[in-house]
């Protein structure tokens, strides 16, 4: 119902689908089931780069937030919300901090971007106030003030990228403040996965684990396109589906939907969005849906760990690699504080890649040694390794300006 609701109201205020619908001759109203999707074009990210302003529905006086999308690949595009898709999107992450185990007693410790146009840092904000929570704003960075705040404030839970975290144990540790005796109990981990495929925690989010036992890791992913997150419950099997908010689909390289458990890549359409409202949007992410109930008791579907992004398949010395493969790798020592991969495209037009890390200790003299052996293994082929100290490492993640502090850096 709420798809064929959307379907109508693109039929009737999207100049974009107008035309597409007028263009391939489609009748929304022929349009009744997830499954019928299939029936209509797909949008790419391309098209709404291309056509941003023909996406909104409404009149320019009735956005209330122009948010935008990082640009982590190529130019950014403009995503307008309305009062109403304001109002949704705090409701989303009011939801999804409540199947993240969180209530009105958390306090909970922002550790990203507030501002910049990111949709995500208000999406929290708003889902955090609606939960009833305490909120700290920190901001992304600035590892003094996140500890000093830690230590102050009490939090007991954090928002933060995961290689944030890690960064987060190395300094605490280099102060003698062991953060298993702070109030933290809980880290929603946005940016990146924390799990592998079969949903065991990855090499970075059991090097937090590791050194700190005492919190739950949750994972969430969402995008500025989907306005909307799929957010991990307790059982940590997948973020849980949240259906009057987004349709979703898994498609292969031909578009064809795949079934539960097959990994391709995530398709989506909102529903109940004003502003800019997307159909079948190729989200260029790569992942498995699973539906058997889960043990939280909710029986929606669930998203797996995404595997890659499409548009990052790295092609290097014949052999073709997504960037987690390289994190996993990396994240695999201990002895690595921080580190960031850099892909870009020779005057050949070949694909080059970079890995710069930070080793914990100076002295750790036979570290690139098994570090190479390590990356050979693991990826068959060998990137540029350069070693450089930690806070050029981390200065580097925040090159470009980015919201979030990024281990993959694309020039391609
Ligand atoms: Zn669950």
């Amino acid at each position: 119902m709420a798809l064929r609701q959307q379907l109508a109201y693109l039929a009737h205020n999207s100049p974009y689908y107008q035309r597409q619908f007028r263009e391939q001759h489609i009748n929304v109203a022929d349009i009744r089931t997830v499954a019928d999707l299939a029936r209509l074009p797909f949008t790419t990210k391309d098209d709404l780069q291309r056509h941003n302003w023909d996406f909104l529905c409404v009149p320019r006086n009735q956005v209330a937030e122009y948010s935008s999308t990082s640009g982590t690949l190529g130019e950014p595009v403009i995503i307008g919300l309305t009062k109403n898709d304001l109002a949704r999107l705090y409701r989303n992450e009011y939801l999804s901090f409540g199947c993240a185990d969180g209530g009105a007693d958390d306090v909970y410790q922002l550790m990203l971007t507030l501002d910049r146009q990111f949709m995500a840092g208000i999406a929290y904000y708003g889902g955090l106030l609606e939960l009833g929570a305490g909120i700290i704003r920190v901001g992304p960075g600035n590892l003094a003030a996140q500890l000093a705040n830690i230590q102050q404030l009490q939090p007991t839970a954090l928002v933060a990228v995961p290689s944030f975290i890690s960064n987060l144990l190395a300094f605490a540790q280099e102060q003698n403040i062991n953060l298993n005796d702070s109030s933290i109990r809980k880290i929603v981990c946005i940016g990146e996965s924390i799990r592998q495929e079969d949903f065991q925690l990855n090499a970075l989010a059991q090097k937090i684990t590791g050194q700190w036992p005492n919190v739950q890791l949750y994972s969430t992913y969402a995008s500025t396109e989907k306005q909307t997150a799929f957010t991990e419950c307790g059982q940590g099997q997948g973020g849980h589906h949240q259906p009057e908010l987004i349709v979703f689909e898994i498609v292969n390289e031909g578009g064809q939907l795949l079934k539960a458990g097959e990994t391709g890549e995530l398709v989506i359409t909102n529903l109940g969005v004003e502003g800019m409202p997307l159909l079948r949007y190729k989200t260029g992410d790569l992942c498995a849906y699973y539906d058997a109930p889960c043990a939280c008791g909710r029986t929606t579907r669930r998203l797996g760990p995404i595997v890659g992004r499409k548009q990052q398949l790295i092609k290097y010395k014949g052999t073709t690699l997504y960037p987690q493969t390289i994190f996993n790798v990396l994240n695999s020592f201990a002895e690595i504080a921080a580190y960031v991969v850099e892909a870009s495209r020779s005057a050949l037009g070949t694909d080059e890649l970079t890995v710069t890390v930070a080793f914990r200790s100076e002295d750790w003299v036979e570290a690139p040694a098994r570090l190479r052996q390590a990356l050979q293994a693991g990826l068959r082929v060998l990137p540029t390794l350069l070693v450089a100290p930690l806070p050029a490492v981390l200065a580097r993640q925040q090159a470009d300006g980015k919201r979030k502090p990024s281990v993959f850096i694309d020039r391609r």
